[in-house]
C-alpha cells in the first residue's frame, strides 16, 4: 500500500499529539496538576455545562463573521501579507507591535466593558465562571468575541505584515487564550520577582480578575494595570502562596516517613 508523500508529516503529529496525551497522563497521576490548582475546589458542572452551550453559539456566530470579515478584507485588498523572506529582527518586531497593541485595546476595551451600561450586554457571560477552565475562553457573547477577534482583521487592515508574523500571531491568541483559563499555574515561582518577567500575565493573575471580578483587567501584560493601579494588591503573595504549595506536592500524611 503505497502512502502519500504527506504521511511522515502525519506521522510526526501522531507523535506529538501521543507525546502530549503521555505528559498529560503522567502530569495527573504525578499529582503535577493538583499541586498547581489554582482554585482547588472551584470546578461546577452546571457552570461547564453552560459554557459547552456559549462556547458552541460563540464559535458559531463569531468564527462565520470573522471568518468572513477576513476574507472580504482580503477580496477588497484591505488586508495583504508580505510573503518576502524577512530579518528575524523585523518579524520581532512586527509581533512586538501587535503584542502591546492588543495588549492595550484589550485592557481598555475589558475595563470598559466592566461598566454597568455594557457589562450586562457584552461581558456578563463570560464572568459565569468563577473559576475558569479552558472552555471558559470560548464562553464569551458573541458580541464580545466580535469585539476581541475582531482585532486582528483590523490590525492587518492597518499594518501589512510578513505571513511568518501572521503565523506567530495566531498561536499566540489561542495559547493565551487557554494558558490564562486553565485553572493551573505553570510559571515558575521566580515569576513575579524577575523584572524580565513580572509584566507578562500569568494563568492566576487572570483566575484572579475571574474569581473577585475588578482588578487584573490585562489580556497579556500587567503594565496597564500596573500603571493605571488596578492591579490586585494581593495577586503577588497569592501567586508565591500557590506556588509554594509545589515544594511538597504529595500532601503530607500521618507516618509517611519521608526523609
Ligand atoms: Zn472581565
Ligand atoms: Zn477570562
Amino acid at each position: 500500500m503505497f502512502e502519500s508523500l504527506s504521511s511522515g508529516e502525519h506521522l510526526l503529529r501522531l507523535w506529538l499529539v501521543l507525546f502530549l496525551l503521555t505528559g498529560l497522563a503522567v502530569g495527573v497521576v504525578s499529582g503535577y496538576f493538583r499541586a498547581r490548582k489554582i482554585q482547588p475546589n472551584g470546578f461546577r458542572w452546571k457552570t461547564f455545562r453552560n459554557e459547552i452551550v456559549f462556547a458552541a453559539i460563540t464559535l458559531g456566530i463569531s468564527g462565520f463573521l470573522i471568518g468572513g470579515l477576513q476574507t472580504l478584507f482580503r477580496k477588497w485588498g484591505w488586508i495583504s501579507f508580505n510573503g518576502e523572506p524577512a530579518a528575524w529582527w523585523r518579524i520581532g518586531a512586527e509581533y512586538a507591535l501587535y503584542f502591546f497593541l492588543f495588549d492595550t485595546y484589550f485592557y481598555w476595551l475589558h475595563r470598559l466593558m466592566h461598566k454597568p451600561a455594557l457589562y450586562r450586554w457584552i461581558h456578563k457571560i463570560h464572568h459565569l465562571s468563577v473559576s475558569p477552565n479552558p472552555l471558559t475562553t470560548l464562553s464569551v457573547s458573541p458580541l464580545e468575541s466580535l469585539i476581541n477577534g475582531g482585532f486582528v482583521p483590523m490590525f492587518l487592515a492597518v499594518f501589512t505584515v510578513h505571513d511568518s508574523t501572521m503565523a506567530l500571531i495566531v498561536p499566540t491568541n489561542i495559547i493565551m487564550g487557554l494558558y490564562v483559563h486553565s485553572g493551573y499555574e505553570l510559571m515558575p515561582r521566580w515569576w513575579n520577582r524577575s523584572w524580565a518577567t513580572k509584566w507578562f500575565i500569568t494563568a492566576t493573575f487572570h483566575d484572579q480578575h475571574h474569581r473577585f471580578f475588578t482588578g487584573n483587567y490585562g489580556g497579556y501584560t500587567t503594565i496597564w494595570d500596573r500603571l493605571c493601579g488596578t492591579m490586585r494588591p494581593k495577586f503577588e503573595a497569592d501567586f508565591d502562596r500557590i506556588k509554594a504549595r509545589t515544594k511538597s506536592p504529595v500532601p503530607q500524611r500521618a507516618g509517611s516517613g519521608a526523609a
